[in-house]
């Protein structure tokens, strides 16, 4: 029994009730972050097994031990990836949610063909044209899908600016996913993770929901 974890998959249910969709059509990402593995082992006891990271060393410091006991776990990476960590990302996730520029998509099919290990890839799109967070600008989202055509993209993901509502943003995410033939969305955090199931997520990644609040100096 975890009480935050049934809370959060029950409101996903809720939200995939009033959409009319299935409430297994949305993979729920616990993004561990920031908490060390005492915060997770909870999780992985009430059976939990997809987790997100933002930061390759970190998880590399973090998982490994945690994954011995747990083989099964699948971890995402949803932070910005550094071309440089693509080895090492390809290496230690099974989901990579931040491919966002040219040089990246190089060092990430490079990385691919070196091990053998294709993980599944989401376009990060700057919704919000806040390129501090990372993502491609919605106009270089064409290209960029073309230059990622040896990789396995299998969907977009996005986060929208903090503070305004998020519904345009996942709605347009959304439309730019249905308009080049992709499934994924990856959408939504503990703040919005309802309305952006009902506007077609397949993927939430949810952490203070799930964890409480982070420590300090933990921004994305
Ligand atoms: C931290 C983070 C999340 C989770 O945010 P919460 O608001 O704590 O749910 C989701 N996505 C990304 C990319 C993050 O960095």
């Amino acid at each position: 029994m975890h009480p935050a974890l049934l809370d959060v998959q029950t409101r996903i249910a809720k939200a995939a009730r009033l959409a009319n969709r299935e409430p297994d059509a949305t993979t729920l990402i616990a993004v561990s972050k920031n908490h060390p593995p005492e915060a997770i082992e909870p999780l992985l006891a009430a059976n939990h097994r997809h987790f997100g990271e933002n930061r390759v060393q970190e998880a590399q410091a973090k998982w490994p031990p945690l994954r011995e006991r747990h083989p099964d776990v699948v971890l995402h990476l949803v932070g910005q990836l550094q071309s440089n960590k693509a080895d090492d990302a390809v290496a230690l996730f099974d989901v990579i949610h931040s491919v966002d520029r040219p040089s990246l998509v190089t060092a990430l099919a490079r990385a691919m063909d070196k091990s053998g290990k294709r993980p599944p890839c989401f376009i990060q799109v700057d919704i919000g044209e806040e390129p501090q967070k990372g993502g491609c600008a919605v106009a270089d989202l064409p290209a960029l899908l073309s230059a990622a055509r040896d990789l396995p993209v299998i969907g977009l993901m996005c986060v929208p600016p903090a503070d305004v509502e998020a519904a345009p943003y996942f709605a347009l995410l959304a439309k730019l996913a249905r308009d080049h033939g992709l499934a994924g969305l990856s959408m939504g955090m503990s703040d919005d993770f309802e309305t952006a199931i009902t506007l077609g997520a397949t993927h939430v990644r949810v952490g203070s929901a799930l964890f409480g609040a982070r420590a300090q100096g933990g921004a994305a």
